[in-house]
């Protein structure tokens, strides 16, 4: 291998910023070229969007974000403004569903809520930036249990990962305490109730700094570093192919956007990180098919209620001035209102699911005044349980050559049903729902199961196996099987059932990938 390779990575979310960094920091001759078909909102490139104060700016920056459905770009697409471009259980705020309404949507109908983010930082300038680590079988069979836990905690460093985010927030010990109390007997030590890791850098003011993309570059995008000095980072630059001969990946195709010219960048390595839907339809339209690609998709199924703290059971936990510290803390930044955040894990058997309970003043949506919980001056909680999918190869996404997408890629089809047995499991974890609100407070809305796809955790479109089996895309490394030089990564990678945010789990693959590539690129 060369003495000073270059690599080409596509999509600047927080996977390809990992393979950045991880290949730049391993390799002090490498070269990383990054290609990313969205805009740069922020100007140190991947920030997250939550971080900027100005609502007006952070919206703006969210509609950039959004693709097709963005305001420049629905004229031209021939988009009437009727058709809804974001909604709270539709495309959330910097994503964009993929079937969008328009000529060259893809056909989504049993993943309706199916989305992305198109801009530098892709889905992490968006993210809530929840960061648990897997656990149980949500861990991946062939990967010991030392070499998780080295990995999980290279991840959370990449991705500045607190654990006791808000610990000094009374109204979540309450709620943890409360909670605690209502799950009484049923899950295992060590897996009760507790404060959600969550990624960014505290503030001396007690906000957060939320982490994107950007933190994971760290000294690529930090001038006069050497790092930064072998980086490049081309926005709306799209990546149409992947250049192969023989199974030796080459190089890759891109079309700037700004001008609509076709380059080909020879590259010694090209890592795919372009998200769970359209690295494979890449890889698919670039002639690399192999048989489990874009098959086995799973998400986590989210049921949701949002409850009215009980004021006897809080006044009991929380005084009038720690509540009183917590409203004012959480005034300093009302663009992002994000405080308390609790869970409880997924453990087997008992609990095989994750819950998320966030606290809020006011409910996500208009509560008629004469709502018995109106105004209620202990807040809200917004709770979700994520249910697991078990892969299955029924359920994935398929391309089509005789039907171009907006981008002019083979569009895309989602075929995905739930089972008998993710029913149950919908029903346990609705049971639970109820069982969590009964220790908290009323419902103000009642559970209810969002439409399929509304997770934005995609998994197992390219996912990694232990064979060359035909079950599996990438082997053991993120290397795709049957072809060199090339590496997929994204939280496509992840094989397993699983409840938990993906994101932490899937910069931890990247950092194997990474390690492993970086030693042979190396000659090691
Ligand atoms: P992405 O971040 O999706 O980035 C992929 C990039 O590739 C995009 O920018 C895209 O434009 C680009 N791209 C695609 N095709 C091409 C091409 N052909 N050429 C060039 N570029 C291309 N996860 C969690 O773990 N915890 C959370 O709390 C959480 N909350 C979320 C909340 C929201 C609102 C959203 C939107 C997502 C959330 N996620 C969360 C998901 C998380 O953001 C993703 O898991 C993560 O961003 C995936 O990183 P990635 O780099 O694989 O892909």
């Amino acid at each position: 291998m060369t003495t000073a390779p270059t690599i080409a990575v596509v999509g600047s979310g927080p996977i390809g910023a990992t393979y950045a960094r991880v290949l730049l920091e391993k390799l002090p001759d490498a070269r990383v070229v990054m290609f990313e078909a969205g805009p740069q909102l922020t100007d140190r490139p991947g920030a997250s969007v939550r971080n900027i104060a100005d609502p007006q700016e952070k919206e703006r920056a969210r509609e950039r974000a959004q693709g097709p459905q963005a305001g420049q770009y629905r004229a031209a697409l021939g988009i009437p403004d009727s058709v809804v471009a974001e909604g709270m259980f539709t495309a959330r705020g910097g994503t964009h569903l993929l079937d969008f309404g328009g000529p060259g949507a893809a056909h989504t109908a049993q993943f309706p809520a199916a989305a992305a983010s198109t801009n530098v930082g892709g889905m992490g300038a968006h993210w809530t930036c929840a960061t648990p680590a897997p656990s149980f079988s949500e861990r991946i069979g062939f990967i010991d249990d030392d070499e998780w836990d080295d990995l999980i905690a290279e991840a959370e460093r990449l991705l500045h990962v607190r654990h006791a985010a808000f610990a000094d927030s009374a109204i979540s010990a309450a709620i943890s305490s409360l909670l605690a109390d209502g799950f009484a007997g049923m899950l295992p030590d060590g897996y009760g109730p507790s404060t959600l890791p969550v990624a960014g850098d505290p503030q001396p003011d007690g906000s957060m700094a939320w982490a994107g993309a950007d933190v994971v570059l760290g000294p690529l995008i930090e001038a006069g570093t050497s790092e930064a000095a072998r980086f490049t980072l081309h926005d709306l630059t799209l990546v149409r192919r992947i250049e192969h001969d023989g199974g030796r990946v080459t190089g890759v195709t891109v079309e700037d956007l700004r001008t609509g010219t076709h380059r080909t960048v020879p590259a010694d390595l090209v890592v795919v990180a372009a998200d769970s839907f359209r690295s494979p339809q890449l890889l698919w339209a670039s002639g690399i098919r192999p048989a489990a690609l874009g098959r086995y998709l799973t998400e986590h199924h989210v049921v949701i209620s949002t409850v009215a703290l009980d004021g006897e059971r809080m006044a009991r936990l929380v005084s009038e001035d720690e509540l009183a510290r917590e409203l004012a803390r959480r005034a300093l930044n009302p663009a992002d209102p994000v405080g308390a955040v609790n869970r409880i894990p997924f453990s087997e058997p008992g609990h095989p699911f994750s819950l998320q309970v966030m606290y809020a003043e006011n409910p996500p949506f208009p509560l008629d005044p004469a709502h018995p919980a109106a105004g209620n001056r202990w807040g809200y909680v917004n709770m979700g349980y994520g249910v697991r999918k078990h892969p299955r190869v029924e359920d994935g996404v398929r391309f089509d050559e005789g039907e171009r997408d907006y981008r002019g890629f083979p569009n895309m089809t989602i075929e995905y049903a739930l089972t008998p047995a993710e029913e149950a499991e919908i029903a346990q974890a609705t049971a639970l729902l109820r069982r969590a609100a009964g220790a908290l407070g009323d419902f103000v809305a009642e559970p209810r199961l969002l439409p399929n796809g509304s997770s934005l955790h995609y998994m197992g479109t390219m996912r990694m196996g232990a064979a060359d089996d035909g079950t599996s895309v990438a082997d053991p490394y993120s290397r795709v099987w049957g072809y060199s030089h090339l590496l997929v990564g994204g939280n496509g990678l992840i094989p397993t059932a699983n409840t938990v945010n993906p994101t932490l789990t899937s910069v931890a693959i990247a950092v194997r990938g990474a390690r492993r590539v970086a030693a042979e690129l190396a000659g090691n």
